[in-house]
């Protein structure tokens, strides 16, 4: 079965640098990988292969209107976009978005039919409080308020720990297999239907071939910067 592989290239490349990324990454095709790669809004027609789907970093919940700097999810289904990533810890917390905006931002692209990337994660010292479960159960329930069963076939959910993005180092293989669990009981047990759910911080090529083992794939940020060592990557997750 294929595994999804979202490359979050979040703020990180250069125009130039994209020119080069793509006339490396176009021509390459894994047939046991699902790719998404998620670059900046305004490379965002640069990513021009069918060997791979195109999605956004954010979005706004609004379709048209005065949100000077905003772009919503009609302007990104558009030009092509077909999933957006919401609810990443950096937006979390540098751009204070709560479970009700991300709420919306839900509603927003599932209404124009784009899928959603929707992160998840506790901090550390929510982890060290023992108050994980909680913590992603209160995520999920309040991202998800109002959201059909129906619609559970087009989100994603990953699993991002904030302490482990961008720092190297990821949980263990038994520590992400239970949390998965535990999310996708909490997807079953409110929703009676199954939700792929990924795992996302700081996945390298020695660690994936454990991690892919106990879940539906991988979001990856830092990896997915340099296409030469991201295709390394989607190579042992390909196998
Ligand atoms: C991320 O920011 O979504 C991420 C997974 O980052 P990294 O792979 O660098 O930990």
């Amino acid at each position: 079965m294929s595994k999804i592989v979202v490359g979050n290239l979040k703020m990180s490349l250069t125009k130039h640098q994209v020119e080069d990324y793509v006339s490396i990454i176009n021509k390459e095709k894994f047939e046991n990988v699902d790719l998404i790669l998620c670059p900046s809004f305004i490379h965002i027609l640069m990513f021009n292969s069918k060997n791979y789907s195109v999605g956004a970093q954010n979005v706004f919940y609004e379709q048209l209107g005065p949100y000077t700097g905003e772009i919503s999810a009609m302007q990104l289904k558009e030009i092509g976009v077909n999933y957006v990533i919401i609810g990443h810890s950096e937006r979390r917390t540098i751009f204070n978005e709560t479970n009700s905006i991300i709420n919306k931002k839900i509603n927003a692209c599932l209404d124009n039919n784009i899928k959603v990337i929707l992160c998840i994660g506790e901090n550390k010292e929510q982890k060290d409080s023992n108050e994980t479960s909680n913590v992603l159960k209160k995520q999920i329930e309040e991202a998800l308020y109002g959201i059909k069963s129906s619609n559970l076939q087009n989100i994603i959910i990953a699993y991002e720990p904030v302490y482990s993005i961008g720092t190297g180092n990821a949980l263990t293989k038994d520590e992400i297999k239970s949390n998965i669990l535990y999310i996708k009981s909490i997807i079953n047990n409110n929703f009676n239907s199954d939700c792929k759910v990924i795992y996302g911080g700081s996945v390298n090529k020695e660690n994936a071939n454990d991690i892919i083992d106990v879940c539906d794939g991988i979001m990856v940020g830092k990896m997915s910067n340099d296409a030469k060592e991201f295709i390394k990557l989607l190579s042992i997750v390909n196998m």
